[in-house]
């Protein structure tokens, strides 16, 4: 049995509150801290403020026993030797990580670390974030035999985050002493010596007791760099099979059928080769735009990073001028809006494709039925002022009378669609996928003008192929 480990998580967002309910699954005991007093106050009382998988049976079995919720830093930090800070870091004006919670939190632990305790960078941050989290803490008076910090960045993505966390490709520590090292290897324990798969509840996943998650341990710079570095290349590997979309469509190929023989390639691999509206979400915009940050600041290009985001960007008006042409005019039309979170099987809509394309599709006059199977109260908040928009309880109801359906989230729910019933509730049989979810040829047969991302769009009837609208 591997020694249970006081741990302190310091943020309950998606990062935060999944590595407390998976710490407590592995065995460790766990405060998690929020200084979001409803959302504590929610946690305490059984309730899960995010929309993840597995997430709410993990809470149920280990709240008030090994994982307790609460927004008093103090007690908790006390109590821990290990305190995990999971904060956000957003974008800040010059690209550049927003810091500033970092170290609000880092100051407040200072005032309360009295035996040796290891502060963990759970949070993505920059190069060097190690180097002034250490600093802070000097200049608050903690000598330098009380604390270690330790890089330990996550990977888990939203929507499969529970497995992802405990069935990680890989556990990245960069720690500049073996004694912090030590802490993190007895935290991760359970799982790099496999004996959490061995329990009979374990949440199932690609890590077994024979094939156990592996750890890599690096220097702080190196972990730091890592984790950007990995953001950055999957946000890469999405831009790159966009702008392959682009051309496809130019020369009559098929993206999907490229993306396949690209895929199958095992230098290159299918996954992140999806074209579609660009990635969105907390992480890729901000990771990109930090990491090129980074690299400026030293003085070493790395235009490429700019390109990455540019690709991305351009995919909404691919998509946005795709609408244009397959409906002419915009003004007054009705268009049904599927999925308003940044990916399927999450709720979060921070910098969503889907919500940038419905602003711009009000602004230009249409009339939007929005539909999301979790994000919709998220997206009710942030569109509060946007008249012309409403919302439907299904596919079917935003679908009722619309001149077009647009895909917008790669929702599985949206891949399955009874077709038959979409039909017969649309004004026109009009779908624009942005994230091809289906085939061309079946659409055409099942009576749809379908208009997708990096292939050639089937037309009904008298429908012709319309000409592209000017940008
Ligand atoms: P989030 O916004 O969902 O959660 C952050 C939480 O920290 C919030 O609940 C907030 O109230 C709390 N918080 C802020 N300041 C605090 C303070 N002073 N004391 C206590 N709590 C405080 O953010 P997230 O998505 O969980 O991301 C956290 C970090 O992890 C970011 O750096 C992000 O880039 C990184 N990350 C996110 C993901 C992801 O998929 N969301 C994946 C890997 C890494």
């Amino acid at each position: 049995m591997a020694k249970q480990v006081s741990i302190c998580v310091i943020g309950s967002g998606y990062v935060g509150l999944v590595a407390a309910a998976c710490f407590a699954d592995m065995g460790h005991k766990v405060i998690c801290v929020d200084n979001d007093e409803a959302r504590v106050k929610l946690l305490c009382e059984g309730g899960v403020p995010i929309f993840e998988e597995h997430l709410p049976e993990l809470l149920a079995k280990h709240r008030g026993r090994s994982v307790v919720f609460t927004s008093n830093l103090g007690e908790a930090v006390e109590e821990s030797e290990a305190v995990f800070i999971a904060v956000g870091t957003p974008q800040g004006d010059s690209g550049a990580a927003d810091l500033s919670y970092v170290e609000a939190v880092v100051a407040e632990i200072a005032r309360m670390i009295k035996n040796y305790t290891v502060i963990v960078e759970k949070s993505t941050v920059p190069v060097y974030t190690n180097d002034w989290i250490r600093r802070v803490l000097h200049r608050h008076g903690v000598g330098k035999d009380r604390f270690d910090v330790v890089s330990n960045p996550e990977f888990l993505r939203e929507g499969t985050a529970v497995v992802d966390f405990l069935h990680p490709d890989r556990i990245v520590v960069g720690a500049s002493n073996e004694q912090s090292a030590e802490i993190l290897r007895r935290i991760y324990e359970p799982l790099t010596e496999g004996s959490y798969y061995a329990q009979p509840d374990a949440i199932q996943g690609c890590c077994t007791m024979a094939q156990p998650a592996r750890m890599l341990v690096t220097t702080p710079q190196s972990a730091e760099i890592i984790k950007h570095a990995s953001n950055a290349f999957l946000a890469m590997k999405i831009s790159f099979i966009n702008a392959v979309a682009n051309l496809a469509e130019a020369v009559d190929a098929d993206v999907e059928d490229i993306a396949k023989g690209i895929g199958l390639d095992s230098r290159i691999g299918s996954r992140f080769l999806h074209a579609g509206l660009g990635y969105g979400g907390s992480c890729f915009p901000k990771d990109v735009a930090a990491f090129h940050w980074v690299a400026q600041e030293r003085g070493v290009n790395f235009q490429l990073l700019n390109e990455v985001r540019k690709i991305n960007e351009t995919q909404r008006e691919v998509f946005f001028n795709k609408v244009r042409s397959a409906l002419w005019t915009l003004r007054g039309k009705r268009l049904a809006a599927l999925g308003l979170a940044f990916k399927g099987e999450t709720d979060d809509i921070r910098e969503s494709p889907s919500i940038e394309i419905i602003k711009k599709l009000l602004r230009a006059g249409a009339l939007v039925t929005a539909y999301d199977p979790a994000a919709m109260e998220h997206a009710k908040e942030t569109l509060a002022t946007e008249e012309n928009l409403k919302y439907a309880e299904n596919v079917y109801e935003a679908a009722q009378d619309a001149d077009a359906v647009l895909i917008l989230t790669d929702w599985k729910e949206f891949a399955a669609i009874d077709l038959e019933r979409l039909i017969r509730a649309v004004r026109f049989p009009i779908i624009i996928d942005g994230r091809n979810l289906y085939e061309p040829a079946e659409m055409q047969k099942r009576g749809f003008t379908y208009v997708s991302m990096g292939r050639q769009s089937s037309y009904q009837g008298l429908e012709a192929k319309p000409h592209k609208m000017p940008a």
